[in-house]
């Protein structure tokens, strides 16, 4: 059976309740009280999967306090679109998405950037550690979307990303690159008893003290492997598969959600050793308890 056969993606009863056992490996909690003490309402006036508990007596089903809540998409095609989303290596267009689903294109956007705030992360703990390298290194994303019809759009949005080496990636869109606005994100993001590797920006001289160590690439001399240890190859890496992405399916993101396309590309990326289907049910267990922080409003424009 492939993954796309599997009964979660074609039936809401099947859906339901695979959901149910992600978010509530140990039986169903009340999403507004914490009680373990809900019964579930069977009877022929109730809807699948609800409940009602037992200490505050309010009502609820598994998507009650998700990203998924309140939503008319069937929820099969919910699961769906987070496994298509999370086994994408270079991400999924808004359009791929509408059709494959049989939604409307902005449906389908509006879904994506909720499974998107699902692959998050919520508190992450810092990079790299004793005797482990970050590599460090900036890249700029994107472009007009009115200048492609005469040239590539031009490079836009600053982005910084450190990835740990055999580890994760965390990547971060910045107002500009230099030493004011990379320090907090280094310092706090990557345990200082790392190395450090970056390229000979001055950007980095200074915070790079604050390191056990410090090493330098020379990009310009195409010094890319300099012995086994003094590269940036895997952060270069991990900026290719970004940039394809983008490039590819997302033609050209707004600065405002830039952010959540780099989560998404982290999140695939830090979870690039289990199966698809494994990293989708990463990314539903991230719907618990978040939401978005932009208004319904800007819901409506569905661009990018
Ligand atoms: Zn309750």
């Amino acid at each position: 059976m492939s993954d796309l056969q599997n009964p979660v993606f074609h039936d809401e009863t099947k859906a339901r309740e695979w959901l149910e056992a992600q978010i509530w490996p140990d039986g169903p909690v009340c999403p507004h009280c914490g009680s373990w003490e809900p019964t579930a309402l069977k009877g022929k006036a109730h809807r699948p999967g609800l409940y009602q508990c037992n200490d505050c007596r309010q009502q609820f089903t598994v998507t009650v306090g998700t990203l998924f809540e309140r939503s008319k998409i069937p929820l099969s095609k919910w699961l769906m679109a987070t496994y298509l989303l999370s086994a994408s290596k270079k991400g999924m267009s808004t359009r791929q998405l509408s059709r494959m689903l049989g939604v409307s294109v902005k449906s389908s956007w509006f879904m994506m950037h909720r499974i998107r705030e699902g692959m998050r992360e919520s508190k992450p703990g810092p990079l790299g550690g004793s005797n482990k390298v970050v590599e460090a290194d900036e890249t700029w994303i994107g472009g007009k979307a009115k200048n492609r019809a005469f040239k590539e759009p031009r490079p836009k949005e600053p982005v910084v990303a450190l990835v740990e080496r055999d580890g994760s990636v965390r990547s971060f869109h910045v107002e500009a690159v230099n030493a004011r606005t990379l320090r907090p994100i280094l310092v706090t993001q990557i345990d200082r008893a790392s190395f450090l590797m970056t390229d000979e920006s001055t950007v980095y001289t200074k915070t790079g003290r604050e390191f056990s160590g410090h090493g330098t690439v020379n990009h310009s001399i195409k010094e890319y492997v300099r012995g086994k240890f003094f590269h940036s190859n895997t952060v270069e890496n991990y900026f290719s598969i970004l940039k394809r992405g983008i490039t590819g399916n997302y033609q050209w993101v707004s600065a405002k959600h830039l952010k959540r396309y780099l989560g998404e590309f982290d999140f695939r990326y830090n979870t690039r050793h289990i199966s698809d289907f494994e990293r989708a049910a990463i990314a539903a267990k991230g719907i618990q308890g978040k939401r978005l922080t932009y208004r319904r409003a800007s819901e409506q424009t569905a661009n990018a």
